[in-house]
């Protein structure tokens, strides 16, 4: 049997409310036929898309997310946004720690780790993301680092809620315009080494959290990485962010998937 596989794309800092629900329109127009009990779709907008987002006609076929979350229900915390504000528009999950949080804004693992547990007892998948810098990996240390982000960042979490965590690899010298995606050998070693870790935490429990890849995943390297053993999914940016390419993205990797089940 062909694994369960993830697909989802995180619109950043791009597209408007209009440009956001006629790309989610037009994405779930495309892959409605497909069975989303083997195949689950998410899309990430900008946080002033979302009301427009969760109206959209076909909005079951789609999980619909937030790019970050402040950790405390309310508060004096200028500028945030509280799992209750989110909840208020029935997300179904929310991304932490995106190598762009986590760089450009220099949040912690510490933080991730909050907003982790908030995010779950919330009621919210957490998408958490990791991924080691280019020097990290120079110096040797990418598994140590990734190790200390999945330890740290699910810190606290209870084999209960792990039904509720997703975790993406994302190589931050694979993300972007001048990102190098990782090889699926590179990608193959970290997964492993994530599902070991996950399984050392967790028990058996841990084996079945999706790991997705992500970091310039696009036409060309979408089948190579989605049939790695422990790829459940792949977390695309540039390549999605066409309606109609990311579908045929999806297909031709759930086809490469059942090719080699
Ligand atoms: C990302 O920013 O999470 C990402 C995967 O982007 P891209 O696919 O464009 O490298």
């Amino acid at each position: 049997m062909s694994k369960k596989l993830y697909f989802g794309t995180n619109l950043k800092m791009y597209k408007n409310i209009a440009d956001t629900v006629s790309f989610l329109n037009d994405l779930t127009a495309y892959t409605e036929d497909l069975g989303r009990e083997e195949i689950e779709l998410f899309v990430i907008p900008s946080y002033t898309s979302l009301p427009d987002a969760v109206k959209i006609e076909r909005r079951h076929l789609v999980h619909l997310g937030a790019q970050n979350m402040g950790w405390e229900d309310q508060g004096q915390f200028t500028g945030e946004i509280s799992p209750l504000m989110l909840k208020e528009l029935r997300l179904d999950l929310v991304m932490i720690g995106h190598s762009e949080r986590r760089h450009t804004f220099r949040e912690t693992d510490y933080e991730e780790n909050l907003k982790v547990l908030s995010a779950l007892s919330h009621g919210f998948t957490a998408l958490l993301c990791i991924g080691e810098t280019e020097q990290e990996k120079e110096f040797g240390v990418s598994e140590e680092v990734l190790r200390s982000q999945i330890k740290i960042g699910l810190h606290g979490v209870t084999a209960d809620q792990l039904g509720k965590v997703w975790i993406a690899y994302e190589p931050v010298w694979s993300i972007g315009v001048n990102g190098t995606p990782a090889t699926p050998e590179y990608a193959a070693h970290m997964h492993k080494m994530m599902r070991e870790t996950m399984v050392s935490l967790f028990g058996d429990a841990g084996a079945e959290v999706p790991l997705l890849y992500g970091g310039s995943v696009n036409p060309g390297n979408a089948e190579s990485l989605i049939v790695l053993p422990n790829v459940d999914g792949l977390f695309v940016g540039r390549a999605a962010w066409n309606a109609e390419a990311f579908n045929t993205l999806i297909r031709k990797s759930a086809a490469a998937c059942a090719a080699k089940a």
